[in-house]
């Protein structure tokens, strides 16, 4: 049988998510500040609540799927907050991707307020999400993780449990920062390739078949042509928006900084993406960066 599940923020992500846990048999009813993505919503057979409490009241499962730690801890607390309306007990699981830190907090509110918790943040983005094929993070015990497995294969493909609390996010945290410094370091390396005279194509027949082998590479290759499917080849539409990987390499320095580490090219990925993203970055695929350091390059006559 289905479980009872409160939705709160149908967004971009959240909105086909829920789609996919009606479509497995579970009782959603959700909410969103934004009126047209209830309507949205609506279509896909979700039931609308008037707020988030009000959704909350009598579910077993609460999902939130917000955009910043903020959101989640806002929607949880206060008297009509998520965790004061929900009956004791209640699973609540947290897709957003938020600091390590906000994602300890959750946890310890949940757990104080009578509730079990888990960190789930995703990858995949919206197409993933329209698919079903996510891929969950997860932080938490092994019971909750137990029950809440099912409720998220019925919108993701790989499921991971990751250890103990925020430790999904951590996980996401720490591939991002790869994501981001791997995807300037190819672009960099493009850029040099074509100021030396040598095409993308070859560059790319060495490094895909060699020690410089990444997904930046080879599936998101930042340059028009080697990869089809990469963005490259549709300008840059994306994937994954420079927007969202300024927000996660954000959190990846919050992260570096609370813990001490030595991070100096996640800080310098994240200052080079943040101003990307203050431009025409936020909306493009974050492997459109190749695009901002071929023009910052000095014109010289090439060897
Ligand atoms: P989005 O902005 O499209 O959706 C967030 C939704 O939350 C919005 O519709 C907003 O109105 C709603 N919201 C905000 N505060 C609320 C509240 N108090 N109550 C109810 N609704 C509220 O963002 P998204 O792309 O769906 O991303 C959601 C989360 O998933 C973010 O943390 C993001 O970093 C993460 N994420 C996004 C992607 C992606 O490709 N879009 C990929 C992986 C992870």
């Amino acid at each position: 049988m289905g479980s009872r599940i409160a939705f709160i923020g149908l967004g971009n992500m959240g909105g086909p998510m829920a789609a996919n846990l009606v479509k497995a048999g579970h009782e959603v009813t959700g909410f969103d500040l934004v009126p047209a993505a209830l309507e949205v919503a609506r279509t896909k057979g979700i039931a609308i609540a008037k707020s988030a409490a009000d959704a909350a009241r009598g579910a077993n499962v609460v999902i939130t799927m917000l955009p910043a730690g903020r959101h989640v801890l806002t929607a949880c607390e206060g008297p009509e907050g998520l965790l004061a309306v929900a009956e004791p007990g209640t699973l609540f699981l947290d897709c957003s991707t938020i600091a390590v830190d906000d994602a300890r907090e959750v946890h310890r509110k949940v757990a104080e307020a009578g509730h079990r918790g888990l960190d789930a943040p995703v990858s995949g983005g919206v197409v993933g999400a329209e698919a079903g094929t996510l891929t969950f993070m997860v932080g938490g015990s092994d019971t909750d993780f137990a029950e809440a497995e099912p409720i998220l294969q019925a919108m993701g493909k790989r499921i991971v449990h990751c250890g103990r609390p925020g430790a999904g996010q951590a996980a996401k945290v720490c591939n991002n920062m790869i994501l981001g410094i791997s995807m300037i370091a190819v672009s960099e390396a493009f850029v040099l390739g074509e100021k030396l005279g040598l095409s993308n194509q070859a560059l790319f027949d060495v490094a895909a078949n060699a020690s410089g082998q990444c997904w930046a590479l080879t599936t998101n290759c930042p340059v028009p042509g080697p990869v089809p499917a990469s963005p490259a080849n549709r300008n840059y539409q994306p994937g994954f928006a420079g927007a969202l990987m300024a927000k996660d390499l954000g959190l990846a320095v919050h992260a570096l900084e609370s813990t001490g580490v030595d991070g100096r090219l996640g800080a310098l990925a994240e200052e080079i993406y943040r101003r990307f993203a203050e431009g025409e970055g936020a909306d493009k695929d974050f492997s459109a960066i190749i695009r901002e350091i071929r023009a910052n390059s000095k014109t010289k006559e090439t060897v």
